[in-house]
């Protein structure tokens, strides 16, 4: 028997493999999450130092997904390939760097431990399907994409245009709507924040939200199509709402600090495209329709 028939009359056996490599994919995230951001910070000032004439910066040490090999940021010890398995060299480290004790952030094993549990889940619920490895690679995508908005207001185009794309090219062999809906939802997702962005510009002269926003719900309505934006477009407000108060109490409200909508559209988005039309239904039959 292949390994493939066995993933597919296995579902446990399934289930267990995509958590395995949940988390080690969360594992690279965490590198992706820290290193990307600061290759485009990078690659900006070289820009910016071109266009206005100034001499190039000196070359730098190389930087990028696997160069240089990761370190304690404390004391600069190597991290050994033993001491980075997702979750339990976290466990057996307990928490400390092996050469210089100083704490590792409880971070990187909530992002395996994160990035393990919803693979694992989205192997439950499309089991060995086409949709289950599409919607992984979404998966890990939104989880990537959250964090680094959260830590630097930032939605990477090196995340999300592939991720449109991808919707688009899923879609187009049907897996989770037909192309026209992928196409309309495309459009509808990023001029129906778009619109929102530049009425709130004119109303009150500030900007409420990125650009990043309005092509990262251009990607899920590529995946989801058209039909789930307006759940997504409620659902992120909610839960935006909710979060935000929480947050402003937690931080004495800090209200100058921008609060990222990406992580919330994420979140809102990925609840929409698994339950979206349980949840319509279910919303309109308490309606009364
Ligand atoms: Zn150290």
């Amino acid at each position: 028997m292949a390994v493939t028939d066995i993933l597919a009359s296995h579902v446990l056996a399934f289930i267990l493999c995509v958590l395995l490599i949940g988390l080690l994919v969360g594992s690279f995230l965490n590198v992706l999450i820290y290193r990307l951001p600061a290759m485009m910070q990078r690659d900006w000032r070289e820009q910016a130092r071109e266009i206005l004439e100034l001499p190039a910066e000196p070359q730098t040490a190389t930087f990028n997904l696997i160069l240089p090999s990761s370190t304690c940021p404390h004391c600069a010890h190597e991290i050994k390939p033993w001491e980075n398995i997702p979750l339990i060299s976290y466990l057996f480290l307990r928490g400390k760097c092996s050469s210089c004790k100083a704490p590792i952030s409880l971070r990187y094993p909530l992002v395996e431990l994160t990035c393990g549990l919803l693979s694992a889940f989205i192997a439950w619920h499309f089991g060995f399907t086409w949709q289950a490895g599409a919607m992984l690679l979404l998966t890990w995508g939104l989880l990537a994409m959250s964090l680094i908005d959260v830590d630097h207001q930032l939605l990477p185009d090196s995340l999300v245009l592939p991720l449109l794309w991808l919707g688009l090219i899923a879609n187009s062999f049907g897996l989770f709507t037909n192309l026209e809906n992928a196409l309309w939802g495309a459009i509808a997702g990023y001029l129906s924040l778009w619109s929102v962005y530049w009425l709130f510009k004119l109303v009150t002269g500030k900007e409420g939200m990125g650009y990043g926003d309005f092509k990262l719900l251009a990607m899920l309505g590529a995946w989801g199509g058209w039909q789930v934006l307006p759940l997504t477009i409620l659902l992120s407000s909610l839960v935006g709402a909710v979060l935000g108060l929480i947050m402003l109490r937690l931080r004495n409200a800090e209200t100058s600090t921008p609060i990222p909508f990406g992580p919330y559209l994420a979140i809102a988005g990925w609840i929409a495209l698994l339950w979206g039309e349980q949840i319509t239904s279910s919303y309109l039959q308490i309606a009364g329709f």
